[in-house]
């Protein structure tokens, strides 16, 4: 009888442990997802920029996962936030439209039953904080402090809205643009601090907040969605980078961004915490080549910020969790719509329920190193399809310069480029892959019946 009462205690210890993974994983690791504004796939040196120096973000790709085939969740700012903080296409939420973006006027915003990823994370007891530029709307309902962020510090929307009387777009993409020529107010919850926000130190300041919430942690789990103002044009540096890099004022600006990245991994080494925090650098969009100079560089890429082009929304990416990210380029596409559901897995949060999320969790590709699943991704300039993308191809129905052709060509037959052979989308090969043009076409329908209409928010 004894000896039988003790093999089934054996037995149950057996089969519990049996359970347990081999080493087990973090629990509620650290989350935090520094997004940059309009900087361009060609302005790192990891993604071979030729004059901008970024040593601090060149080590972070070699310690973790680079990805060349990243892509923005939209082409424009307002939509591709949506994409990142929801994990859906903006135009399920109503946030894509004719404005492009939200105005300082605009009545909508982010709808309140979104789950933003902050709330998502909330049920994991996540402390939440939002760094830097919002844009998801001003109003009760929309603001970070209303949708999952316990404590929001930055710019309400883009650092050039509020432009005072007299200044211009010349002003505004110039090499040495007024100090005081934008009225937009630097907030803390939703306070005024400073108005206007003295832009030179807002890098800065923004880095010095993320710090402060490391510091503050205390063994909970926290979100960091720093947002930097930077480089959206007007370009401000603080005083320690201005004039010092080799690419005039836009390179001062990214080469004080990988001051800022590497004092945040710094601090989190220095913390203990590296190995429990995930860390994904990316950029809303392309860069903004109608401001000349002062605009970043796609590289190699096709058009920038506004267009469907690879170069208005394929981004850098760089995932970094040492000891569990593993170093590697990768050439699989992904998104930034992918960081949601990636996030969720990474703290064992449940996804919301009713939503229909667009992304995939990337721990398979980060950790396991195995390859995802062949997905449609789908380019959209405001509510209209303009493009899709399918393993290496990629077909246009319609193609519009970033900003300056008011109206798109539309294309009966789609264009077609096969990515990695042609990354500068030249060589239209449609003629001649009629069946990759049917498949795309079926993953087009099937995406299109998954499409509800909303009220629009950016009217
Ligand atoms: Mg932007």
């Amino acid at each position: 009888m004894r000896s039988r009462r003790i093999l089934f205690a054996l037995l149950w210890l057996l089969t519990f442990a049996a359970q347990l993974p081999a080493a087990t994983p973090p629990t509620r690791p650290n989350i935090i997802i520094i997004l940059t504004d309009d900087q361009g796939y060609g302005d790192l040196g990891c993604y071979g920029s030729p004059s901008i120096r970024t040593p601090n973000i060149d080590r972070m790709a070699a310690e973790g996962v680079r990805f060349t085939d990243f892509y923005s969740g939209a082409e424009v700012c307002t939509p591709s936030r949506t994409a990142l903080l929801t994990g859906r296409y903006p135009l399920r939420s109503g946030m894509a439209g004719n404005r492009r973006v939200l105005f300082p006027n605009s009545a909508g915003g982010l709808p309140p039953a979104e789950v933003t990823l902050a709330e998502a994370l909330k049920a994991r007891a996540y402390t939440t904080a939002h760094i830097g530029k919002w844009h998801l709307g001003i109003h009760a309902g929309s603001r970070p402090q209303d949708q999952g962020f316990d404590s929001t510090f930055g710019l309400p929307y883009s650092n050039d809205m509020d432009a005072r009387p007299g200044i211009t777009a010349k002003d505004r993409f110039s090499a040495h643009p007024p100090a005081d020529g934008w009225n937009v107010a630097l907030q803390r919850n939703g306070e005024v601090m400073e108005r206007p926000a003295d832009q030179t130190t807002l890098t800065k300041r923004y880095t010095e907040e993320a710090l402060r919430v490391i510091a503050a942690a205390n063994d909970k789990p926290f979100f960091i969605y720093l947002a930097h103002s930077m480089p959206h044009t007007p370009l401000f540096a603080s005083p320690a980078f201005k004039g010092k890099s080799r690419r005039g004022i836009y390179g001062d600006v990214i080469e004080e961004i990988d001051w800022s990245t590497g004092e945040i991994l710094a601090a989190l080494r220095r913390a203990g915490l590296a190995e429990n925090t995930f860390v994904f650098f990316t950029s809303d969009n392309g860069p903004w080549l109608t401001e000349g100079a002062q605009g970043g560089s796609a590289g190699p890429l096709r058009e920038g910020k506004g267009s469907t082009w690879e170069g208005g929304m394929r981004v850098p990416g760089i995932a970094w969790m040492p000891g569990r990210v593993r170093p590697a380029v990768t050439s699989e596409p992904a998104s930034s719509l992918d960081l949601y559901p990636t996030a969720l897995a990474l703290a064992g949060a449940p996804s919301p329920t009713g939503v229909a999320l667009d992304g995939l969790d990337l721990l398979p590709l980060l950790v396991g190193q195995r390859a995802l699943p062949e997905r449609p991704y789908f380019f959209y300039r405001g509510t209209e399809l303009f493009a899709c993308r399918l393993g290496e191809w990629k077909a246009h129905f319609r193609t519009q310069s970033g900003y300056g052709q008011p109206q798109p060509d539309v294309h009966a037959t789609p264009l077609l480029f096969r990515l990695p052979h042609d990354p500068s989308e030249k060589y239209d090969v449609a003629a001649t892959h009629a069946d990759v043009l049917t498949r795309i076409a079926s993953a087009v329908t099937a995406h299109r019946a998954t499409i509800v209409p909303i009220e629009p928010q950016l009217k």
